[in-house]
């Protein structure tokens, strides 16, 4: 009997399966991947604890690295090679609308991640498979990681694009709001770009890892207001980037208060749940700041993760929290809600 491929197929709320399917043939534009590692993005999370609305069955994953094992016989050689570790990214954009073709494809208007993907047993993402079927124009290499830091070349890519975002420059004061991956990774690549950064967060364990990897100062809001501990850093002027990593709306309403004149303010996460927050138009218009929203990444962005990874300009390490096995994908999953966790990654 042929190898067979396996997914992870969500089929109800907490409720997951390993559906088996024919390992696919390669077309001839595509590339086939066995994929090595898929992690567990908060997006999934939600699918699993019902908070994020699918239509059952549907495969989750889009965090994920792997092998070339086959290539289509128009793929191209020079840039190809069976073998190459890579990644999968921006597959969800439709590359047709004005967002995409205007370089914007972090802000598709069309995302569909219902897609039925060529290849495989039912629809959705696909990340959490053995065998997917890939078009080269979603493929980066990646080297030098294991499959596990590799896994989480997409959240690097986002972070990357709100830091492109934010326009941080040498000698800028960064706050950076929520010390969970997200929060963590802004820290790193605000300090790349030449920034002091102070974190804020209630978790002290967190904040601590923070400090290791380079932020000037921890301020937890329970204790200290954040406001007032940025002012006395500044002499008065506050941050000129203000990144909000948090889900909580009453949260984003707090960090315009650290942000200088001319600063920006920088909303990352997606809000749950979406209450409206006040802001004075006053404000802004006197202090000329900005605010700015981030989601997604490009093309442009992936690429550049995938090459700060792979070169060791950022340590993917301090954020695999767990990896296991596929046949323990239901520990897996219970482990990452916790929400104690980096990233919990399956292996496949
Ligand atoms: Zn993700
Ligand atoms: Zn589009």
């Amino acid at each position: 009997m042929s190898e067979m491929a396996k997914s992870l197929v969500f089929t109800g709320e907490r409720q997951l399966e390993i559906r088996e399917y024919p390992v696919p043939e390669v077309s001839d534009d595509k590339v086939l991947i066995k994929v090595d590692a898929s992690a567990i993005c908060t997006w999934e999370q939600r699918v699993y604890t019902g908070v994020k609305k699918v239509e059952f069955p549907f495969i989750g994953g889009h965090e994920m690295s792997g092998r070339i094992i086959a290539m289509g016989k128009n793929v191209d050689r020079q840039q190809w090679a069976v073998g190459d570790m890579v990644v999968a990214g921006v597959t969800l954009p439709c590359r047709n609308c004005y967002q995409c073709k205007s370089g914007n494809e972090q802000n598709c208007e069309n995302f569909n991640h219902s897609k039925h993907l060529e290849g495989l047993p039912e629809k959705g993402m696909g990340g959490f498979s053995s065998h997917l079927l890939v078009d080269p124009v979603n493929l980066f290499h990646i080297c030098n990681v294991e499959p596990e830091e590799a896994a989480i070349t997409e959240p690097l890519s986002c972070v990357l694009h709100s830091v492109e975002t934010g326009r941080v420059e040498f000698g800028d004061m960064v706050v950076v709001i929520g010390c969970g991956i997200m929060g963590l990774l802004h820290v790193m690549l605000s300090i790349r770009r030449g920034a002091s950064v102070i974190v804020s967060d209630t978790n002290e364990e967190r904040m601590g890892l923070a400090l290791r990897l380079g932020a000037s100062c921890a301020v937890n809001p329970e204790k200290e207001s954040l406001e007032e501990r940025v002012r006395e850093i500044t002499g008065g002027t506050k941050a000129q980037v203000v990144f909000d990593t948090t889900p909580v709306s009453a949260v984003a309403e707090h960090a315009v208060q650290a942000v200088a004149n001319n600063g920006r303010l920088v909303l990352y996460s997606s809000f749950y749940p979406d209450t409206p927050v006040s802001i004075s138009p006053d404000w802004l218009h006197k202090s000329g700041a900005k605010l700015l929203g981030t989601a997604n990444s490009n093309t442009v962005d992936f690429i550049k993760a995938s090459r700060m990874i792979s070169q060791k300009i950022v340590d993917m390490k301090p954020f695999i929290s767990e990896v296991y096995e596929l046949k323990d994908y239901k520990k897996a999953f219970e482990s990452a809600v916790r929400g104690d966790k980096f990233r919990v990654v399956i292996r496949f």
